[in-house]
């Protein structure tokens, strides 16, 4: 059994350098999350805004909060103070709002847009064509208190290394061909625990590593 300083570390040192390393804290506590800050760690990545807003509330303040979960829009108000990256953006509705209420708080919002890659129906994002549209829309021109940095999916929960191989090269393939319309995308958020090694391969510029570093999840 190794402790969350040696698994951190670990990890730091297989990641190339250009690689951002978010470390997934979800229902893990301050104390284990506090470990990892005085371990150096920075970005924490979190899948409920109340309990980010709690732990963001009871932790130093230069920790950077990263959202990475489905986020419903009536909750984005609570993290607009200080979130600093949101993955998952699904949706037009979804962007309007973190749009309205970074507004609010004076504060220009980055975000990512989620792109689906994987099999299964249990995991959100849109397709090539509706990103497409977001990006090129008046409504998202219009917007200035977001900005969307980059991309964001997740594999297919499965033994083969071919079929996840083949969703994070689908993702980077039209990551490239936004970027190339869109310069300000140079984000693109893949691979976790079970995938990083994968993703990295496949181009991946920001990992989100949650059960390699803190251990085992109990639930969701
Ligand atoms: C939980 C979660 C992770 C981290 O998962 P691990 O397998 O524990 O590394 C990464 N990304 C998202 C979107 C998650 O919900």
């Amino acid at each position: 059994m190794n402790t969350i300083e040696e698994r951190l570390k670990m990890i730091r040192e297989s990641l190339p350098e250009d690689v951002t390393l978010v470390a997934v804290s979800k229902t893990k506590s301050v104390e284990e999350i506090r470990i990892a800050y005085d371990a150096g760690q920075r970005i924490f990545g979190e899948n409920k805004v109340q309990e980010m807003t709690s732990k963001y509330e009871r932790l130093p303040k230069d920790i950077l909060w990263h959202m990475i979960g489905h986020v419903q829009s009536n909750k984005v108000k609570h993290m607009a103070p200080y979130v600093n990256l949101i993955h998952g953006v699904h949706k037009m509705k979804l962007l309007k709002e973190i749009n309205k209420c970074a507004k609010r708080e004076n504060r220009v919002i980055h975000c990512l847009l989620q792109l689906k890659i994987a099999k299964e129906n249990t995991k959100f994002g849109m397709d090539v064509e509706t990103m497409n549209n977001i990006l090129t829309s008046e409504e998202y021109a219009q917007m200035e208190n977001v900005k969307i940095i980059g991309l964001m999916g997740m594999a297919t929960f499965t033994d083969s290394k071919k079929q996840i191989r083949s969703e994070f090269e689908f993702l980077k393939k039209n990551f490239d061909s936004f970027a190339k319309t869109h310069p300000e995308l140079t984000v693109l958020s893949m691979g976790m625990s079970g995938d990083y090694h994968i993703a990295i391969e496949c181009g991946s510029t920001m990992v989100r590593i949650g059960s390699k570093i803190f251990g085992e999840r109990q639930y969701h």
